[in-house]
């Protein structure tokens, strides 16, 4: 039996879609998409005053599994993704075991098709053990499904290094996705380096720590001809040199989370663990450059930056907890309550940024209404009030910097391949 999805405003950001049609789901896949279908041996979900949109996909997320379930798991995670609106999510190497090797990239795969909610992408790491000093089997890696190349959590430290990685992910057709720091220049910091760093007498990492990777990576980007994705990018310097890169047609794109977009290191206010992120909340004039950056397209894609810490964790002194906030479950919404709802963020590229920008990043299909393709879809209600509060979460983890926000929009549904994977309407969730 198929699924009738009735009478909502279907919005397809690559087409420009924006109409009130029926979707009719058959066999996992999009069967039609017109005003009027009518079905008899469908189930039909009544869509009227819900936005119905290609499911969201979230590049950057950190599973921790293997090696760190008691923070995460790909059952939890997949399943607090569905919760979001997410319909796919690539998956961060560094776990223990890293994704250094074409067994562990087979282990997610195969742990996602049977536990997971959502599609699964992983990323495989560009140096092995994600050590810095010798390159990864760039080629095998691709070959056992990979989708990119990261040593996330570390920039990769030796730009010779980095520069044969760019050859090899460029031959094998990856991005290769930098977390862009110099270690040396954070200097074991823990929050922004400025007024508030002072005020409250915690090490600052400095802004440029972070932009002098993003330039030395932009310049071995356009020699190489490698794509370079810059991760969670958070300063104005990088924002600036982004521009001038996509300016000269350097190969290069870029993310920003939610949290960065929306907030300042005046968060972290009273020693709060949750607001202690890698990178840090920056400045005002940061968010603000971020802000423009992203609504110019300097910034392509948002994505959550998804790393759990278990609550025993990150209750500790804030110089001790482990950097990192949860956000599959809230990126949807803080982002339609403060981005779209005061007209900052028209919703069509909302939902574009969410979906079709970070799977074409990853060449992955997806994020489109298309006849015939796997029916990845969200049902959005953009009325529908609610209260961050990390005890619901499906995450095994708590840490967010929302808890507690009053937010309007919300996913409603989740549909992976035609089958319910989350449902927050009176119809029956997909076993
Ligand atoms: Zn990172």
């Amino acid at each position: 039996m198929g699924l009738l999805i009735r009478g909502g405003r279907v919005i397809d950001p690559p087409s420009g879609l924006d109409r009130r049609v029926d979707v009719l789901v058959t066999d996992g896949h999009i069967a039609a998409f017109e005003a009027g279908i009518a079905s008899r041996e469908h189930q039909v979900i009544d869509a009227r005053g819900l936005i119905v949109a290609p499911g969201l996909v979230d590049m950057h997320v950190h599973l921790r599994d293997p090696g760190q379930t008691h923070k995460e798991d790909i059952a939890s995670g997949t399943a607090a993704a569905v919760r979001g609106g997410f319909t796919a999510v690539a998956c961060m190497p560094n776990t223990t075991p890293p994704l250094d090797h074409p067994t562990v990239v087979e282990y997610v795969l195969s742990r996602a098709a049977k536990a997971g909610a959502c599609r699964v992408w992983p990323i495989a790491t560009i140096t092995k053990g994600r050590m810095g000093e010798e390159l990864s089997l760039i080629p095998t890696l691709a070959g056992s499904g990979a989708v990119a190349l990261s040593d996330d959590g570390d920039a990769v430290k030796n730009a010779g290094l980095l520069r044969r990685a760019m050859g090899y992910a460029r031959q094998a057709g990856l991005p290769v996705i930098e977390h862009c720091e110099d270690a040396a220049l954070s200097n074991a910091g823990v929050m922004h380096e400025g007024m508030w760093s002072t005020v409250l007498g915690l090490r600052g990492i400095p802004s440029v720590s972070e932009e002098v990777i993003v330039a030395r990576d932009i310049l071995l980007a356009e020699e190489t001809g490698a794509r370079l994705h810059v991760a969670h990018v958070s300063t104005a310097g990088s924002v600036a040199l982004i521009r001038q890169a996509k300016r000269r047609g350097v190969g290069v794109t870029a993310e920003v989370t939610p949290h960065h977009l929306l907030l300042t290191d005046e968060a972290v206010g009273d020693y709060n663990t949750d607001a202690k992120m890698n990178p840090p909340l920056r400045g005002q004039a940061d968010r603000a450059a971020l802000v423009e950056g992203f609504l110019d397209g300097t910034i392509d894609a948002i994505a959550t930056d998804h790393a759990p810490h278990a609550p025993e964790e990150k209750r500790v002194e804030f110089d001790c907890a482990p950097f990192g906030v949860v956000g599959l479950e809230t990126a949807l919404g803080v982002v339609l309550t403060r981005l779209v709802r005061p007209g900052t963020l028209p919703l069509m590229e909302a939902l574009r940024r969410l979906s079709a920008t970070p799977a074409a990043i990853l060449g992955r299909a997806g994020g489109r209404l298309e006849l015939g393709a796997p029916a990845d879809l969200v049902l959005i209600d953009l009325e529908r009030r609610w209260t961050v509060d990390p005890a619901t979460f499906a995450s095994k983890s708590r840490n967010t910097p929302f808890a507690g926000w009053e937010l309007q929009g919300k996913a409603v549904m989740t549909i992976v391949g035609g089958e319910i994977k989350y449902s927050d309407l009176p119809v029956e969730v997909d076993a």
